[in-house]
């Protein structure tokens, strides 16, 4: 069965990796799975650069098919901040202290609350290097209250039409309106295609 590792130690993204990609003939590892590997430096200016970067990357240190997630949230108050730098937007890989500053930054704009969107982008690289790629958004607001204790990273501020936050939703659920799981079924339709 063809191996595929999921390239991102962000517990978060990996739990819904995983379950979309059950019922694929495909065996998924983590990078948990390879012991202490170093950690790729995400320095593009886009979610595809970043996913590339990251594919690429620990497809040459695991010798696996590799499959990369970069995503983040665009606010429209903010210029689209944080876009590429939602995982660090406080400075520190820190969800807590990141959701603060988002507040902060709303609350400077006199904002109660923005138009936003979240974005995803998954590139499969292959050990021969031959490469996948596919995209999802999700859009709603963001307010400066949460709600929900679900999800992970800025889910309890992401309020979507129906009024909850996609914190406040099953894994299911989420992975049902979600920018990543819109992303994951397309990924899936194109592994299915190739390794069937
Ligand atoms: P990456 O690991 O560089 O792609 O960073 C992604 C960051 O974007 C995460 O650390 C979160 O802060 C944010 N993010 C991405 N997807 C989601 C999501 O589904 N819910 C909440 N936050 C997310």
């Amino acid at each position: 069965m063809k191996k595929i590792v999921v390239a991102t130690k962000n517990e978060g993204k990996v739990k819904e990796i995983l379950a979309a990609f059950q019922k694929l003939p495909v065996e998924l590892l983590t990078l948990k799975d390879f012991g202490d590997l170093p950690e790729a430096v995400e320095d593009a200016d886009t979610f595809l650069g970043n996913a590339q970067l990251k594919a690429r990357f620990y497809a040459e240190k695991t010798g696996c098919a590799c499959l990369a997630d970069d995503s983040g949230l665009e606010v429209e108050v903010l210029g689209g901040a944080p876009g590429v730098r939602s995982a660090r937007y406080s400075g520190r890989h820190d969800d807590a202290a990141n959701n603060e500053k988002l507040v902060a930054e709303l609350q400077k704009k006199g904002a109660v609350e923005s138009a936003a969107a979240f974005r995803c982008v998954l590139v499969l690289c292959d050990a021969d290097g031959k490469e996948l790629v596919s995209e999802g958004s999700c859009v709603g607001h963001v307010r400066q209250s949460p709600c929900g204790a679900g999800g992970f990273g800025y889910d309890p501020y992401f309020y979507l039409a129906s009024g909850k936050t996609l914190a406040e939703l099953t894994l299911q659920e989420k992975q049902a309106v979600s920018h990543r799981g819109a992303a994951l079924r397309l990924m899936a339709a194109q592994l299915k295609e190739r390794f069937a």
